[in-house]
């Protein structure tokens, strides 16, 4: 059995674990009688559909209650919008510190709110990477002040992500990471790797993997198959993703850490972790947007906005992933939102880096793809993107209920607009799906009870 108890991903920041008891009772006073904001007449999620319209009031950060009536200091039309607990994602790429010109706190936070996400679990590759306490306290400490969207911040699991030294884990948890990962790079040495699962065990931490065997994905830029060989470009083989996946899972199994593994792009890598995960492995698996609706036929236009790790695959792999979910086989989608500047990704495909900007169109994409054609229930997809992530931290699944915490977001479920990147918060606007038209935008985004995105407000 892990020693990590759940716990609620809005209440936990360890600054408020660092609050004494009495300060603690004081906020919550204070938020009984904090500002009261109604949502009109919206639709919740039920079992069998949407609900009857519904106001949903919100007091002092917090959920209080439906169809309550009385004076508010904020009345916010959902009408034929779905309110929801926000979304959850624990995959983004937020480039800070070090990396501002491709993305930054505010922007990032900015643009996870627009998406729909109440709280982001940002990726530690920074310049330098995150794998000092000092850079977790500054990550945590900066994000409460911007206000945006909740951060809960990885850290690395190697010093300077050079698959050399583990970093201290404690110290890390202790200053608030919530996860280890070196993602962007595989640990190649799997030694190192069993010995940061039994650390991570110890402190009931999540551990999550890129799982690539490196010298076999070698220079790859695309998924190696019949379109790379057409196209003369160099192949990333499905079987570098299979290998890690075994060696990754297996590692988990053998020393009970509970591994989330990144990113499942193929169906030979989904089918070993499933296989591991029925023989006793305690791990978790993540799947993307784009690994959901784009294959590597995209790659046929030289572009590099579709070069990502682990590459686009083929459309039977896509098939495999879109079945998995189905069968409730993936625990969470992951954006895995990797922005870049406009000129790195306007390299030569071979040069450009690797990654997709995708935070503030994942919902409308998926729910237009996948749950307007009938191949997902919306409950599937909200579970996916909440209680699903909420599952693998051993957090708390979000609620609607009276008394949670009112991180909140309003889909628009109606109306049909276009990918517009020019429009996005993220500093990276390019993207696979521009122009595309989609629905279930989101409208408003509401972190702690306050309004951190409103579409209506030329915020888009
Ligand atoms: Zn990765």
């Amino acid at each position: 059995m892990s020693d990590h108890q759940a716990e609620d991903p809005t209440g936990s920041e360890p600054t408020s674990k660092r609050q004494s008891p009495s300060r603690s009772r004081t906020s919550a006073r204070r938020g009984a009688s904090g500002p009261r904001t109604v949502l009109r007449r919206a639709r919740l999620a039920s079992a069998d559909g949407l609900s009857e319209p519904t106001d949903v009031y919100v007091r002092g950060g917090l959920v209080e209650g439906f169809d309550l009536g009385g004076a508010v200091d904020l009345e916010l039309d959902a009408r034929e919008q779905l309110v929801t607990p926000a979304f959850i994602d624990l995959h983004a790429h937020l480039r800070d510190p070090g990396q501002e010109v491709k993305e930054d706190l505010a922007s990032g936070l900015a643009a996870a709110a627009a998406g729909g996400f109440g709280t982001v679990v940002s990726m530690a590759n920074t310049t330098p990477p995150v794998d000092d306490p000092g850079l977790v306290t500054d990550l945590v400490r900066r994000a409460e002040l911007i206000g945006q969207a909740r951060l809960r911040p990885a850290a690395t699991v190697s010093v300077g992500m050079r698959g050399e030294r583990l970093t201290d884990f404690a110290a890390l948890k202790a200053a608030g990471a919530v996860m280890l990962t070196d993602d962007g790079i595989p640990i190649a040495d799997a030694h190192l790797m069993r010995r940061a699962c039994e650390y991570a065990a110890e402190l009931g931490l999540v551990i999550q993997t890129h799982s690539e065997e490196p010298r076999l994905r070698a220079d790859g830029v695309m998924n190696e198959g019949r379109v790379s060989r057409e196209l003369g470009l160099p192949g990333n083989t499905a079987s570098a993703e299979a290998v890690m996946v075994f060696r990754d899972t297996e590692i988990a199994r053998l020393t009970g850490a509970r591994v989330h593994i990144a990113h499942v792009s193929c169906e030979r890598a989904m089918r070993v972790a499933e296989w591991q995960r029925a023989n006793g492995a305690p791990i978790t698996i993540e799947v993307t947007p784009q690994h959901l609706t784009l294959t590597d036929e995209s790659l046929r236009a030289f572009d590099p906005v579709f070069k990502v790790a682990p590459p686009l695959r083929t459309a039977a792999d896509v098939a495999h992933l879109k079945e998995a979910l189905r069968r409730g086989a993936v625990d969470n989608i992951g954006t895995d939102h990797a922005p870049h500047t406009l000129a790195e990704k306007e390299r030569d495909l071979l040069e450009a880096p690797f990654g997709i900007a995708n935070l503030e169109v994942t919902f409308a994409l998926l729910y237009t793809r996948l749950v307007l054609t009938g191949e997902l229930p919306l409950a599937a997809l909200l579970r996916l993107l909440q209680g699903g992530p909420a599952s693998v931290m051993g957090w708390q699944a979000p609620t609607l209920t009276p008394g949670a915490a009112a991180d909140l977001t309003v889909i628009d479920l109606e109306s049909e607009l276009p990918v517009q990147g020019r429009s996005f918060k993220s500093k990276a606007k390019h993207n696979p799906w521009e122009g595309e038209r989609l629905r279930g935008w989101p409208r408003l985004t509401l972190v702690r009870g306050n309004v951190c995105y409103d579409r209506e407000a030329g915020d888009r």
